[in-house]
């Protein structure tokens, strides 16, 4: 493992006290579990090492283990859907612990890997764009980096197509298993047309000058010709 991943790790432990400080007065501290943290460790490292591969450079950030739904909720600013399971921003990337996984979402901790290396992507892409948005982009990198064996369906409608040139997509996530297959799908088609090098490129260039013309100019033509 390279330097960079042992300085994250040593932080990686100091944040873990402290979390474990702050569920020390809740009913649930009996549940934090070194194991959870144990458990992380293996998909972590394998998620860093599958995105720092893939956007060719290295990033230091933050984790934070969550452990209920209301905590999930405080992260967000607001309600969170039930499958919502994990996020990564402000350089910091968090999860539900595997020791309530299960419990806390519908989904099987067999998902886990997948859930990490995609919120990964996200502070990856931000460091590189400097934004979350393009969300569509941002969306649909993390999917296709997070399994390229991806099972999801492209996924195609003339009338989603239109929030594609949104940077934030307005409306589209009202519906997000569509609104994320539908990003996945738009994503794959670009990949498939001018590869990775080059679709990173562009991000680059918009990175530089993130404007709504600068955008259209750069990803307007794809959006026109994905169905
Ligand atoms: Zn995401």
């Amino acid at each position: 493992m390279n330097d960079i991943f042992d300085v994250l790790w040593e932080g990686f432990f100091e944040h873990y006290s402290e979390i474990k400080k702050f569920i020390l007065d809740s009913t649930l501290n009996e549940r934090m579990k070194e194991e959870d943290v144990q458990y992380l460790d293996k998909f972590l490292k394998k998620a860093y090492r599958i995105n720092k591969k893939f956007y060719g450079f290295d990033l230091k950030f933050k984790i934070k283990l969550i452990y209920t739904r209301k905590e999930m909720d405080k992260e967000f600013g607001g309600k969170t859907e039930s499958f919502l399971s994990g996020f990564g921003w402000d350089n910091t990337v968090g999860f539900f612990a595997k020791s309530v996984f299960e419990k806390v979402t519908p989904h099987k901790i067999d998902v886990y890997q997948d859930l990490v290396t995609h919120e990964l992507n996200h502070l990856f892409y931000q460091k590189l764009v400097g934004s979350h948005v393009p969300l569509w982009i941002q969306e649909g990198l993390a999917i296709y980096v997070e399994s390229k064996k991806s099972n999801l369906k492209v996924y195609y409608s003339e009338i989603e197509k239109k929030h594609l040139f949104y940077r934030d997509c307005k409306g589209m996530w009202k519906e997000p298993e569509k609104s994320y297959r539908m990003s996945y799908s738009a994503v794959k088609n670009i990949m498939d047309k001018i590869g990775k090098n080059k679709f990173l490129n562009l991000l680059k260039i918009y990175s530089k000058n993130r404007t709504k013309d600068n955008y259209l100019k750069l990803f307007g033509k794809y959006i026109k010709e994905f169905s």
